[in-house]
């Protein structure tokens, strides 16, 4: 039932002879369709704490079992497989290929996870239905607006089934009113069974979390539910 369970994870960086010490003993547990905010000011870890998450680097100390597999001492090889296996991205910046339709930029993780044509298409029309976007599949990024883009990002995450969605600074390039519209698409996804996990510095956005942990200077601060939120039974 636990999807991530960190335990006292440390990452340090070496700049010249400087120690630079980004995470400094973090642990937390994180339950299969829990909907989760990560905040904290600039320079407390987040980015940090995201990289491990999401299985892009691995910790200097600590252990990090993701779905149940100990990624904390994997190759990179390794570590990009379970990725692609485990987890969906939405980015700050949409990441999409701008020379590929809306559905084909859903459909890329399936390339890489090695399905068939086929399935490739059916699930890529599935998920871009989930997001909204039946009338958009044949357009390509710049002929939509960010919040459509998001959203081709959003069906890309959820196209592999990933165990987390992982989602960061996701309206951070949105007006207020299409991040209100791609929150809300978060909402629904979350109420669908997936587990998300949110890092964002804004806090009307982490409000839409059921859980915010807080870090300051490299440590969980705060861990606790949101109660502006009602709880699943
Ligand atoms: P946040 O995302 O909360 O702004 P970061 O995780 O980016 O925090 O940074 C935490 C600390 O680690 C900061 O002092 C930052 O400068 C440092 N840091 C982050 N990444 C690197 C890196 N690749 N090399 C050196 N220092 C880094
Ligand atoms: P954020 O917008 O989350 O604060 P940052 O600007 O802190 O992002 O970091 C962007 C990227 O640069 C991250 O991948 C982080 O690990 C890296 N980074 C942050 N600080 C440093 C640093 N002092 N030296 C090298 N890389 C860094």
């Amino acid at each position: 039932n636990k999807v991530i369970e960190i335990n006292n994870i440390t990452k340090f960086y070496h700049v010249g002879t400087e120690v630079v010490k980004a995470l400094q003993g973090v642990s937390i547990t994180i339950k299969r369709g829990e909907y989760v905010a990560i905040m904290g000011p600039s320079g407390s870890g987040k980015s940090t704490l995201m990289n491990m998450i999401g299985a892009l680097d691995t910790p200097t100390g600590g252990q990090y079992i993701l779905n149940g597999t100990d990624v904390s001492h994997l190759t990179d090889d390794s570590l990009a497989e379970i990725r692609n296996k485990e987890i969906g991205f939405v980015f700050q910046t949409f990441n999409l290929l701008p020379r590929y339709t809306a559905l084909e930029n859903a459909m890329l993780p399936l390339i890489y996870a090695g399905v068939p044509k086929h399935d490739r298409i059916k699930r890529g029309e599935e998920v871009m239905e989930k997001v909204g976007l039946t009338n958009r599949m044949q357009h390509r990024p710049n002929e939509m607006s960010g919040g459509q883009r998001q959203r081709v990002a959003v069906a890309r995450a959820l196209v592999n089934r990933p165990s987390i969605i992982l989602a960061d600074e996701p309206t951070g390039n949105l007006d207020s009113k299409t991040s209100v519209d791609i929150m809300r698409l978060f909402d629904e996804i979350h109420q669908a069974g997936n587990t998300i996990i949110l890092v964002t510095h804004e806090e009307d956005i982490a409000q839409h979390a059921h859980r915010i942990i807080r870090l300051r200077d490299g440590l969980v601060e705060s861990d606790a539910i949101n109660e502006r939120v009602e709880q699943p039974v």
